[in-house]
C-alpha cells in the first residue's frame, strides 16, 4: 500500500489499446474519432492504426487524475453545489413546478399499471394523457 502509484504494475493481460488506468479496452467515442475516451475512468486518447496495430496516445493529465480520483471528485462535488444554486430559483418557478407534477403523475401511472392493478383513476391522469387515451382508435 506504500507503494507509489507510478511503481504500482499491472499484471492482468494487456493490449495496444487498453485504458492505462482500468485496463479495459471498451471505450466511447465523446466526440468522434480518433479520439476515444474509457467509459469507466474518463481517460481521454487519441488512437492511431500503423501497420496492423493500434495505438492510442492517452492524456497524461487525465492518467494522473482519472475520474475517482481524490481531485476529479471534488471537481465534481463542486459542479453538483454550482449547478444546485443556479438551478433552485428556476425550479421554484411555477413554470417548472406543474411540469414536475405532470412527471411526478406519470410516475404514479406507471406504478399502477401493473398485471395485477391494470386501473388507473381519472384524477391522477394528467390531461395530456386523458386525452391521448379517450383518442378514438384507428
Ligand atoms: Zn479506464
Amino acid at each position: 500500500m506504500e507503494l507509489p502509484f507510478e511503481n504500482v504494475k499491472y499484471l492482468g493481460e494487456d493490449t495496444s489499446i487498453s485504458c492505462p488506468v482500468c485496463h479495459c479496452n471498451i471505450f466511447y467515442l465523446e466526440k468522434g474519432l480518433p479520439e476515444i475516451a474509457c467509459p469507466t475512468c474518463q481517460v481521454h486518447g487519441t488512437v492511431s492504426f500503423t501497420g496492423s496495430k493500434y495505438k492510442v496516445a492517452w492524456n497524461e493529465d487525465d492518467i494522473k487524475n482519472p475520474r475517482f480520483s481524490t481531485a476529479r471528485q471534488h471537481h465534481h462535488g463542486e459542479w453538483i453545489r454550482n449547478h444546485f444554486k443556479e438551478e433552485t430559483p428556476q425550479i421554484a418557478m411555477q413554470e417548472t413546478q406543474t411540469k414536475m407534477k405532470q412527471y411526478q403523475a406519470w410516475g404514479i401511472i406507471y406504478n399502477q399499471l401493473t398485471p395485477k392493478n391494470n386501473i388507473i383513476s381519472n384524477k391522477e391522469v394528467p390531461r395530456t394523457w386523458q386525452q391521448t387515451r379517450d383518442m378514438p382508435k384507428t
